[in-house]
């Protein structure tokens, strides 16, 4: 089973994913954190992703389709994957369209998680990130039992350089100019589901988590 996840950065498309793919046994596949971790790792990717990452801009496609074509080939996706921030262009969506293709599979389901705009902005204003396992937290609604400290691994807390708000503006931006496209490519496809989440709505990430579940269990 191949999940696609879809929405403006901050509308907890990270914190959805991980629990649908621990739940369904699928690998988690972010190519933010796969950027993240080649930036902390220092490698010639990580150097020129960063200089894109930290205006908020998208990694150009030919050097984020091959990172994701390699990550697609490890063991681990043996059972499919939950696809988070990938793609974020047409282009990119059409390549995972061959990529899939040539394994003999396809994208099962795009998430489109719908969030106003206002309550992303404050949202990832109170958002840390573990510099270790890359755990997300809410200093608001979901902090950890001891401030500045990740519950799972005990890493520190920190907040990313593109969750500063005048980046997080700029990130805002760039989805909405694919985000049509994107939405339309895979209503095209006949996999698109759409879920309203936030305060308005009174739904959380894990409240989408457990209703796509459902809903997988019974199509
Ligand atoms: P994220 O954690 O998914 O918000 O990703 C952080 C940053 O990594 C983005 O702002 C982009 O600079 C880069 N990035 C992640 N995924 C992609 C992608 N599919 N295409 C291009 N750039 C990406």
């Amino acid at each position: 089973m191949y999940l696609v996840l879809l929405g403006a950065p901050g509308s907890g498309k990270g914190t959805a994913g991980k629990v649908i793919a621990e739940d369904l046994e699928l690998a988690h596949i972010s190519t933010g954190d796969l950027f993240r971790e080649n930036l902390k790792n220092e490698t010639e990717l990580g150097k020129e992703a960063k200089q894109y990452m930290d205006k908020g801009e998208l990694v150009p496609d030919e050097v984020t389709i091959k990172m994701l074509k390699d990550r697609l080939a490890k063991a681990d996706v043996k059972n499919g994957a939950v696809l988070d921030g990938f793609p974020r262009t047409e282009v990119q969506a059409k390549c995972l369209d061959d990529m899939l293709n040539e394994m003999g599979t396809k994208v099962d389901m795009a998430l489109n998680i719908d969030v106003p705009f206002d309550e992303i902005v404050e949202r990832i204003a109170n958002r840390r990130s573990c510099r270790g396992c890359s755990e997300i937290y809410n200093v608001v609604f979901n902090p950890p039992k001891v401030e500045g400290i990740c519950d799972k691994c005990g890493g520190e807390l920190y907040q990313r350089e593109d969750q500063k708000p005048e980046v997080v503006e700029n990130r805002l931006k760039v989805y909405s100019q694919s985000a049509e496209e994107l939405i339309n490519h895979y209503e095209k496809a006949g996999v698109l589901y759409n879920a309203k989440a936030g305060d308005s709505v009174g739904k959380t990430s894990f409240d989408i988590a457990k209703e796509v579940e459902e809903y997988i269990k019974n199509n």
